[in-house]
């Protein structure tokens, strides 16, 4: 007979690893699915100053101390990609493409993707020349030209890493003004070599023996350089579930013990509706989750 698990988190971002230090110190049997790296969005971040407790740490290092932390706790961690939730009788089976897992509970901690532009040539270039992740990939542009679209948060702490290793950072964004921290935007003014165009779009990718090229503009005009980031926004990854409560752009809805539309299914961190999406609110929620999954269980 196949195992039964009290619980099953899916996704081992920072909110899915809070779930699971606190599901294992209180004993329960569960696995936590991740189809990439532990940390998900931290490892994107090169620079985190709003974390109480680290005046500063970069997202990576962040990420592997929580890894570290729930290693050392036993929990039992597999690379998984959910495609699909569903039900069986009274429990819930959480298949990936090559496993399935039954069990009482689930935690859903999946997070967001980055939000693609659309245009033609976007996946075809993808590491030719296209990023989602300036802290991952800026070292391929020292002393280089680089593109930047965007105008929030994470747009502007990345154009400021990459501005200290690129030659020169241009700034799209479709706006007349960013909608990010006021010390992001004074630190952006103060760098030389960031050129800043606002309220233009990109209309086209344009491309160059198979190679990002360049930019061209609303107003035909073409910016030339040698990497593209994209930093529009983000979606909800929840492509796998179609039975519980979402918002039309797909966010989970959650009462305020984090429980979804379904009694067993709980969900946690950027995942959800919600002001604030940060590692804060989304340690916040694991934890809650998971206290809550702990309660219903015993
Ligand atoms: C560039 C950047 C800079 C940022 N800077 C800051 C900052 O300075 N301070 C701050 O507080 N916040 C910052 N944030 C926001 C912060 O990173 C997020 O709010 C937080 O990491 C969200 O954590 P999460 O666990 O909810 O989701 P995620 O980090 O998105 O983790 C979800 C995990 O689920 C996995 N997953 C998704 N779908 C599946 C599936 N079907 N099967 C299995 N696994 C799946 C993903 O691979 C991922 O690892 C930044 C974000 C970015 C992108």
């Amino acid at each position: 007979m196949k195992k039964i698990y009290d619980c099953v988190v899916i996704g081992a971002g920072v909110a899915g690893m809070t779930a699971a230090i606190y599901l294992k110190r209180a004993n329960i049997d569960f696995i936590l699915l991740e189809k990439g790296v532990p940390g998900g969005q931290i490892n994107k971040s090169s620079n985190i100053e709003n974390y109480p407790g680290f005046k500063k740490v970069d997202g990576p290092t962040l990420a592997f101390n929580i890894y570290e932390q729930i290693e050392k706790l036993g929990v039992d961690y597999k690379y998984g990609d959910v495609k699909e939730v569903r039900d069986s009788e009274n429990y819930k089976v959480v298949c990936t493409d090559k496993e399935e897992f039954v069990t009482k509970t689930v935690i859903i901690a999946t997070g967001r993707r980055p939000r693609e532009l659309g245009l033609a040539n976007e996946k075809k270039l993808l590491g030719s020349g296209i990023s989602y992740c300036a802290y991952c990939d800026g070292m391929l542009y020292k002393n280089k030209d680089v593109i930047i679209i965007g105008g929030g948060n994470s747009a502007l702490e990345e154009a400021l890493y990459i501005a200290d290793i690129a030659n020169k950072v241009y700034i799209v964004h479709r706006s007349s003004e960013y909608r990010a921290d006021q010390f992001l935007i004074d630190k952006v003014n103060k760098k030389e070599n960031i050129i800043k165009y606002f309220n233009k779009e990109v209309i086209d990718i344009l491309e160059q023996d198979d190679r990002f090229s360049g930019v061209k503009l609303n107003d035909e005009s073409v910016i030339n350089a040698d990497g593209l980031f994209i930093y529009i926004g983000q979606i909800p990854e929840t492509n796998f579930i179609d039975n519980i409560k979402t918002t039309e752009d797909g966010y989970i809805i959650t009462d305020s013990h984090l429980k979804t539309s379904d009694d067993k299914i709980y969900a946690c961190g950027d995942v959800l509706k919600k002001d604030l999406y940060q590692i804060a609110t989304s340690i916040g929620e694991g934890a809650l989750a998971a206290s809550n999954i702990i309660k219903i269980l015993k």
